[in-house]
């Protein structure tokens, strides 16, 4: 039989509070023959709070496209490795996919030792709906293509979750309060599970003004959520109805219905219920 290979564990680590690496996580870390971290100087910190002495080796976006058939070939050996990033799970908005794309296409065993992540985190203490939402990570650092994705993002049902740097904050409020519009209700989740850890919820405009007027609420790692369009599905069903209404003139009904549904993304079914594909 040919040997299987080590194994890639895919290890969350603290956002904050170093008590929340988990037992799992800590015997992982323990007992790989090494691991790739974003950052090794960062890393060992957490490695000696936990008295753990395995080698670490450094796999950030620079090195990562080389350094993964070094890894892969370490793998194929029968080696195990763990993956950590800086904070939180790794490969979201964090190095790791790359190797881990290679991993599993040289049919490597890759498997996740889940924990913390800011995203999860927010969402759980952010009071806005999550039973659907969108994770955007980072906006893009430049003025129009941040506006122009925003404004893609505008008619979006589902809550949307942002990464942002401190320093952006008062700009990107701006972007989104003219995306989004002043009384769309949203969300700052503030050094998480950290000392300074603060949650406030209120509209985007009223969130601009507490951040304004209060610099300690730009400091530190920020997880923004903005509440998903609830009038969009309204609005997109309305359109849905005058579209299907002229079409119907020149078309079959189920036809209409389609093309209507189609170009304003209202169910179909809501703007014909006469059946079936036409
Ligand atoms: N992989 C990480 C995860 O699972 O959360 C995220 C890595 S990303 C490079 C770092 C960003 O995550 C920060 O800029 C901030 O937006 C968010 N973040 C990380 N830790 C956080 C915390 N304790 N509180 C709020 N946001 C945090």
């Amino acid at each position: 039989m040919s040997d299987p290979g080590g194994t890639l564990w895919v290890v969350a680590t603290p956002i904050g509070n170093l008590e929340d690496l988990s037992a799992r996580a800590r015997l992982v870390l323990a007992h790989v023959a090494a691991i790739a971290a974003e950052d090794t100087r960062h890393t060992r910190q957490l490695l000696m709070h936990c008295g753990i002495g395995t080698p670490l080796l450094a796999l950030h976006g620079h090195n990562e496209a080389a350094q993964t058939p070094v890894l892969v070939a370490r793998l194929q050996r029968g080696e195990d490795l763990a993956l950590v990033s800086d904070a939180g799970t790794p490969l979201l908005s964090d190095p790791g996919y790359l190797l881990v794309r290679a991993a599993r296409a040289a049919g490597l065993r890759v498997t996740p030792v889940p924990g913390p992540s800011a995203l999860v985190a927010a969402l759980s203490v952010a009071g806005l709906p999550c039973t659907r939402f969108v994770f955007e990570g980072f906006l893009p650092a430049a003025a129009g293509a941040r506006r122009n994705r925003l404004r893609e993002l505008a008619a979006e049902t589902r809550t949307l979750v942002f990464y942002e740097a401190p320093h952006r904050l008062l700009e990107t409020f701006d972007d989104l309060v003219a995306a989004f519009g002043a009384a769309r209700p949203a969300a700052l989740a503030r050094e998480l599970t950290k000392i300074h850890e603060t949650v406030l919820t209120d509209s985007l405009a009223g969130l601009r003004a507490r951040v304004q007027a209060d610099a300690d609420q730009r400091r530190g790692e920020i997880v923004l959520l903005v509440a998903g369009d609830d009038a969009a599905d309204a609005r997109a069903l309305a359109q849905g109805r005058r579209l299907f209404e002229r079409l119907r003139a020149e078309l079959p009904p189920a036809r209409a219905a389609r093309i209507a549904a189609e170009f304003t993304g209202a169910p179909r079914r809501a703007l014909y219920a006469g059946g079936g594909p036409d």
